[in-house]
Parts: C-alpha cells; sequence; structure tokens
C-alpha cells in the first residue's frame, strides 16, 4: 500500500517493541519515517529498512527534541512511543520514580508536540498518536501506580491537544494497549524471578489467551494515522480485558 506516500512520519522509542513494528508499518505504508530512541544498538536494526532513517533522540531533552524538529522539518505524523513502567503501589513508590514517570511517559510528548504542531499547523493539518495503556484512567492494575497515573495523564493532554486545534485540521489520539510481547515486558518478566510462572500470570488474564504483538498494536497506529474522522480518543486495544 502506499497510502503514507508523500507523508512524513516521527516515531519516539522507535528502536524496539511496539515503536519499532510502528516503524515498519508506516513504511510499509509508502511513508518517510524517522525512527528515533536513545538506543542507538537497536535502532540500527532499521538502519537498511526502506522508508526510515534513524536518529538517536532522548525524549528527555528538550533541546535535542527541538534540534530533531527543525531538522526533520514538516512532519505529518507523530508517534509518541517513549515510555517506562515503574512497578510499585503509591506506599511502595520513590518519589523520584513518580518524577521519572512524569518527564518520560507526559512530558516527552510535550516536547514534541510542542516542537512539531505550530508546523503541521502551518502545513494545513496533521495527526498525533499518544501512547498510553489501559493502566490509566481505563483501569486500576495493581502495581502500577506511577506507571498508570502518567499513562491517565496521557489521556488527558490527548483531548486537551484535540479540542485546541481540531479547528487546524490537528488530530490527537491515544492508544491503550493491554499486554503486549516486547522486550521490557520480557525482561519485567524475568525480573519476578519465576519467569514462567510470570509468563502465565500475565497470559491467564487474557480472555484471548494470549498476549498481544506489538504488529497488532502498530496496526492501529497506522489506521489511527489515517482514520480522518476521529480525534480526542483513546483506543482500548487489550485483547478483551478490560471488556
Ligand atoms: P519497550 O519498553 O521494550 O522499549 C521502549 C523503548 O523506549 C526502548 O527502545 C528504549 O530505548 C526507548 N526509550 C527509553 N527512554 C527513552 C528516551 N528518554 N528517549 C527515547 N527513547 C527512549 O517497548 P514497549 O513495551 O513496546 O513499550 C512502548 C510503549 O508502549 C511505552 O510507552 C509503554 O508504556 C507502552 N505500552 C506497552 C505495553 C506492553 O505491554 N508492552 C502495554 C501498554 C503500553
Amino acid at each position: 500500500s502506499e497510502k503514507f506516500r508523500d507523508k512524513t512520519v516521527l516515531v519516539t522509542a522507535a528502536g524496539q517493541g511496539i515503536g519499532k513494528a510502528t516503524a515498519l508499518a508506516f513504511a510499509r505504508a509508502g511513508a518517510t519515517v524517522h525512527a528515533t530512541d536513545i538506543n542507538e544498538k537497536a535502532l540500527a536494526t532499521l538502519a537498511n529498512e526502506s522508508g526510515i532513517s534513524v536518529r538517536r533522540l532522548d525524549v528527555l531533552d528538550t533541546a535535542a527534541v527541538t534540534q530533531a524538529a527543525a531538522e526533520i522539518g514538516t512532519v505529518d505524523v507523530l508517534f509518541n512511543c517513549a515510555g517506562f513502567v515503574h512497578s510499585g503501589s503509591i506506599l511502595d513508590m520513590k518519589d523520584e520514580d513518580l518524577d521519572f514517570a512524569f518527564d518520560l511517559n507526559l512530558r516527552s510528548m510535550v516536547r514534541t508536540i510542542r516542537a512539531v504542531l505550530p508546523g503541521m499547523i502551518a502545513n494545513g493539518g496533521g495527526a498525533i498518536i499518544n501512547m498510553a495503556s489501559v493502566a490509566s484512567s481505563i483501569k486500576g492494575v495493581p502495581n502500577r501506580f506511577a506507571y498508570s497515573v502518567t499513562k491517565a495523564a496521557v489521556i488527558g493532554l490527548t483531548k486537551s491537544v484535540a479540542a485546541d486545534y481540531v479547528g487546524q485540521g490537528i488530530r490527537c489520539m491515544a492508544i491503550c494497549p493491554g499486554t503486549v510481547e516486547s522486550p521490557s515486558l520480557e525482561e519485567r518478566m524475568r525480573a519476578q524471578g519465576d519467569y514462567d510462572a510470570a509468563r502465565a500470570a500475565f497470559i491467564s488474564r487474557q480472555p484471548m489467551g494470549r498476549l498481544g504483538t506489538p504488529e497488532e498494536i502498530a496496526d492501529l497506529a497506522v489506521y489511527l494515522a489515517g482514520a480522518t474522522y476521529t480525534t480526542g480518543q483513546a483506543y482500548v486495544i487489550d485483547g478483551g480485558w478490560t471488556n
């Protein structure tokens, strides 16, 4: 398909997992994709893909985000995928974990949106897709306090940006996955000590009896980028978990 021919897509956290699958899916749809991450080794796995250029970008660094946006130029689609999962309840959590979660999971999106939105508006429109989670305002998930607080805020950010810029051709949507196979999920399962038990526990809460794949989330991101009559919504993609 060439649906995104002549479209420029910027993806954060594109080195692995959902971000990587989404960069590949947009490239397959004909887009010019800027795949960014802090992990240059991970980015190198995309370097030879046609339609994809890779660039180191730390979304915690406002100056770097501003500079990258200036160098890339007008963006048609921004996919804010960067995020980190802290484990623990409110009593387990360190204040610095909450600060870091807000910085990476939420403020990173404030940085990238501020950097690309004026160009999108000048260009007549664009789509912004933000990675949230069902662990947010959608569902209380045990041991995900800092994570869920910040992912709920992502939904608020999404709705606010959508409301403010709907008249200028900007659409802003959030994606709310359940549990998705990814390198960081593998790490979280290994960190629990008994890997097989941890994996079985994640799967046992899934009505479909399996975890999602990064490609399934990427499909939704590409769909939303071209879904021209929707904005301001949070799209749940969780294998029926919250149904
Ligand atoms: P992952 O966690 O395995 O990879 C995250 C990537 O983010 C890594 O490549 C890492 O280098 C990059 N990154 C970390 N800090 C960065 C920074 N400061 N600047 C730029 N890049 C940075 O990937 P994943 O599990 O697919 O998660 C991607 C997103 O999806 C996250 O926002 C996550 O919260 C969200 N999500 C994941 C799941 C899941 O089950 N995997 C579920 C719901 C939501």
